[in-house]
């Protein structure tokens, strides 16, 4: 009977643990090259309902996390489970040695066809970690983060720390005793708040330049004078998990969430003017667009119905925000930080300009929608409108349209009147390079010259969106 007892057993334990079960737990049915695919599974369940209870709690916490909450329509959590020691994760321990990460990996891939991007592993015992960013920086970066589960204090943060390093880029902002790197996104050697790669964020949400101290120190890579600094204070990535990631932390976060679901992330991009979205892209993401120095113009789709938190900190020059979208997309006062409004033209469908402005695209220039009354028939400004090579003129007339905010016409319309109101020249011009130019040979329509004296100049150019521009001015004819 004992030995029945004992037969059956180890049938059991065998027969449980060859089996294992795949659940897609979030992001069910959404394309998989899109998105951010997350696969949790199990060591050392003897209750598999409590690593699906598990992974459905990391499931809930992570979706509601920044910033992940601010993408969670495009990440797919699975969850793999079986009971057993399936990995060699181990009691104890801070690190992910004693289990085999590679196994880990492999077993995911070969149950899922979805292609894993983060990969997990909830151990029902008490050791947790993750590999550090800078092990492993190919492109399919970030080996495996575990936590312990049930575990004791905040199991779901400790992990988000843990996919802070295998997956974020990151490293850790507390002190010691592990050596900073230069290459982790929030940390740096560089104390100067004009050069620091994370200056842009500073003074939002607690974020400065924070020394390191304690077992930090000239062993790792420091020479005299030096110090290692971090970006905040209570940044997830230190201490106490409960934390949110700083913002320097969630940038890191989304970029290398936007790389892998096939999308640029063009913050920090130095060089950009001028950016087109694609098509069929609903959000613009925190921060996507942040340290763009020289951004001046932006095309936003129709199929937009977000534009998150801080997507244009640190954009000083941008001028022309061209929007398809009849439903104003959703923001919020980060959005725009640190911009002035006032300075920004936004070019909205027609009839739509007042559901912007309840919408909150208050403080902009956004054109009236009946083209008739768009701007009147402004004087042309020093920089832009008619400007005139020369004036007067005794041969020729040459017209340079130049509209404002870097914006472009699609087609230019130019005539010239004389003083009782006849019409003595007139182009339409379609070109749409920055400079719009027109020669009027000083000929009337019958071929013949015209009489010296003061005519009248009026442009109309109408941009991409449909926006149309009034410029008039006076040019003397002096043969
Ligand atoms: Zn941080």
């Amino acid at each position: 009977m004992r030995t029945l007892k004992l037969f059956l057993a180890i049938i059991f334990a065998v027969s449980i643990a060859t089996a294992w079960e795949l659940r897609t737990i979030h992001g069910q049915g959404l394309d998989h090259a899109t998105s951010l695919v997350i696969t949790i599974t199990s060591d050392n369940y003897s209750n598999i309902n409590t690593f699906w209870d598990g992974a459905n709690q990391l499931r809930d916490y992570l979706i509601a996390a920044a910033p992940f909450n601010t993408f969670s329509d495009r990440i797919i959590i699975n969850a793999l489970g079986r009971t057993g020691n399936n990995f060699g994760s181990v009691a104890g321990g801070h690190v992910v040695s004693g289990t085999n990460v590679n196994n880990v990996r492999s077993t995911i891939n070969n149950h899922t066809s979805n292609g894993t991007n983060v990969f997990l592993l909830l151990n029902n015992s008490t050791m947790y970690g993750g590999v550090a960013h800078n092990q492993n920086l190919g492109p399919n970066s970030g080996l495996l983060a575990i936590a312990n589960h049930p575990g004791q204090g905040n199991w779901r943060g400790l992990m988000l720390h843990e996919m802070g390093h295998v997956w974020g880029d990151l490293h850790d902002e507390y002190d010691g005793p592990w050596c900073p790197q230069n290459t982790a996104a929030n940390q740096s050697t560089d104390g100067n708040s004009n050069t620091n790669k994370w200056r842009h964020w500073i003074g939002i949400d607690g974020v400065g330049i924070f020394p390191l101290t304690g077992a930090w120190g000239q062993g790792c890579g420091l020479v005299s004078g030096q110090s290692w600094f971090r970006p905040h204070q209570s940044c997830r990535m230190r201490d106490n998990v409960s934390d949110p990631f700083c913002r320097v932390c969630q940038a890191s976060i989304t970029r290398v969430s936007a790389n892998v679901m096939g999308q640029p992330f063009w913050g920090g991009n130095q060089s950009g003017t001028s950016v087109n979205i694609p098509a069929g892209r609903t959000h613009i993401m925190f921060a996507e667009f942040h340290a763009m120095p020289n951004l001046a113009s932006i095309t936003i789709p129709a199929s937009v119905t977000t534009i998150g938190d801080f997507a244009f900190l640190a954009c000083p020059n941008l001028r022309t925000i061209n929007i398809d979208a009849t439903t104003p997309p959703a923001i919020n006062n980060t959005t725009f930080h640190g911009l002035t409004r006032a300075n920004i033209v936004v070019n909205v469908p027609a009839g739509t300009r007042q559901a912007y402005i309840n919408a909150g695209w208050t403080d902009f220039d956004i054109p009236g929608d009946d083209p008739s009354s768009i701007n009147g028939t402004k004087k042309s400004g020093k920089h832009y409108g008619i400007i005139f090579a020369v004036n007067p003129v005794s041969e020729q007339a040459e017209i340079n349209v130049i509209l404002p905010n870097n914006d472009r016409a699609v087609e230019t319309n130019v005539v010239i009147y004389d003083m009782v109101g006849n019409v003595v020249f007139e182009e339409k011009a379609t070109n749409r390079t920055p400079v719009c130019r027109v020669i009027w040979d000083l000929r009337n329509p019958a071929g013949r010259f015209v009489a010296n004296g003061t005519y009248l100049v009026v442009v109309e150019a109408k941009n991409i969106n449909g926006r149309i521009y009034r410029y008039s001015a006076r040019l003397g004819v002096k043969r």
